[in-house]
């Protein structure tokens, strides 16, 4: 009775237990911010993300098996190759293109053209090919350092965007003009490269943030010019934004674009791309769920990235966000603690909040508690716990001893090695394996006994357990360090 009294929350405490700063712009409900958040997503990991020096080309069946997982995280479209960039990159995006199709999937492929004929040709192939028109992502450059580079001038830019959006709206392929390095181009070139693609029939606009070089307002301001000159035109034109990460501004960048109201934004599984890569799929994902902007199921992501990291050959880093190693794993005694305490409640939703801005079941996986040489006890009466190991005083005492001796988190073999040498005669391990990785821990063998797994004890003198329940308690009250520091 009193534990339940305990646990329950008093009135003034049942407020939310989380305090939402990060939706505090919908109670002012401002006019500068869309309400509205119907936004779709492009994912360019099999032709921006190839594009990065450090990737292997993904075999088809690996590209295959991207694709479905596009498809399971609700991607509403995909960009799918460059078809002028040599004959095997056309073979898999019409195989690629036939999959969608015969699996009725409901993401759509794009492909990347140049704004040029000869580029819109080997994509009208594969359009007649497998049967539907695939949309082109026509891209051009529109900086003024581009321009300039390149010696082009504004009118054969403009001519070149009507030749190449008329043959493909005669055509019937659907066309996304895209400019590159919008973020630096001046808006008068903006305007007059969108409004000539638009009269001649391009459905869709991309900007793009080509080399990284956005911060959240400009991507702002640009935006709403945009969009405003776009509603002026009266043609229900769609408009992208494709966002690079080499200020790592990727992710708030693509948000403020998605506050501004663009229908539709590009992302690639670990932000791989061009250089230091593009806006992060899986994060962008994790922070439109967060924000209520889609419901979609995320289970599948961490197969997502894993799958792309492994056809591409890339390691995932540890910290990397929602899917390495570390994003829900903690050594950390404070941390470890509130988890615990939280997990005590019963609350299974405060326990995988408490020290997490993301929740680890909303990617299908789960709080992880280590124990190393920032750990408290409670690391490890919790770890041996979840393992059916009871906690004798003696043997949290080893494996605190041998924490603190460690400069890094032990293992689980580690662990497991003093809880078998603990067990006596149950488990032999030889006490030389455990000396040369800890000189620190001395080992009691004669009258220490503990069974693995049955959490039963075996038996054990009293003087020890008197001895060892004295030093852990003391442990306990005395030293900052063991409640969590
Ligand atoms: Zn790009």
């Amino acid at each position: 009775m009193a534990k339940q009294k305990k646990n329950k929350r008093t009135k003034k405490e049942e407020e939310p237990l989380i305090f939402e700063w990060n939706e505090y712009h919908q109670r002012f409900q401002s006019r500068y911010i869309s309400q509205t958040y119907n936004v779709e997503l492009d994912d360019e990991t099999l032709r921006d993300g190839l594009q990065s020096p450090s990737v292997k080309d993904p075999t088809i069946e690996e590209k295959l098996r991207i694709v479905h997982l596009m498809e399971k995280l609700g991607i509403h479209a995909a960009d799918i190759g460059l078809p002028a960039s040599g004959p095997r990159a056309k073979a898999d995006i019409t195989r690629i293109a036939q999959e969608i199709f015969d699996n009725k999937m409901k993401i759509r492929p794009n492909c990347a053209v140049r704004t040029l004929v000869d580029d819109i040709k080997p994509l009208l192939e594969i359009s007649e090919k497998v049967g539907y028109p695939i949309e082109a992502a026509m891209f051009i450059g529109s900086s003024p350092i581009r321009i300039y580079a390149e010696e082009w001038s504004i009118n054969k830019m403009l001519r070149l965007t009507e030749e190449a959006v008329d043959f493909a709206v005669k055509h019937g392929i659907p066309v996304m003009y895209v400019t590159e390095d919008t973020t630096r181009a001046h808006p008068r070139t903006i305007k007059r490269l969108y409004t000539t693609a638009i009269e001649h029939g391009a459905e869709r606009i991309c900007v793009c943030d080509t080399v990284g070089y956005a911060n959240p307002l400009g991507v702002y301001y640009l935006l709403r010019f945009i969009m405003k000159m776009v509603n002026s035109l009266d043609r229900n034109i769609k408009v992208d934004w494709h966002g690079h990460s080499d200020r790592g501004l990727a992710i708030p960048n693509t948000m403020a674009a998605i506050s501004s109201g663009v229908n539709r934004v590009h992302a690639t599984a670990l932000g791989i791309g061009e250089r230091v890569g593009n806006t992060q799929m899986d994060q962008l994902l994790i922070n439109l769920k967060l924000e209520g902007i889609i419901k979609t199921d995320l289970r599948k992501l961490t197969e997502y990235c894993r799958t792309v990291a492994s056809a591409v050959g890339f390691n995932i880093s540890p910290n990397y966000p929602i899917i390495g190693e570390d994003a829900f794993r903690t050594a950390t005694g404070v941390h470890a603690a509130a988890i615990i305490k939280a997990e005590r409640k019963g609350d299974a939703f405060m326990a995988d909040r408490i020290y997490s801005g993301v929740p680890a079941a909303m990617v299908g996986r789960r709080q992880k508690i280590e124990v190393g040489f920032m750990s408290g006890i409670s690391n490890i009466v919790y770890w041996l716990k979840k393992r059916g190991i009871k906690p004798e005083e003696h043997l949290v005492e080893e494996i605190f001893k041998a924490a603190k001796a460690r400069d890094r988190v032990l293992t689980e073999d580690e662990i497991m090695q003093i809880v078998k040498y603990s067990s006596g005669g149950e488990i032999q391990v030889k006490k030389d394996s455990l000396k040369s990785w800890d000189k620190g821990i001395k080992f009691n063998k004669k009258n220490v006994s503990l069974k693995p797994s049955t959490g039963k004890s075996l038996q054990k003198s009293k003087s020890t357990r008197a001895k060892s329940k004295k030093a852990v308690k003391a442990k306990m009250t005395k030293s900052g360090a063991l409640r969590n520091r």
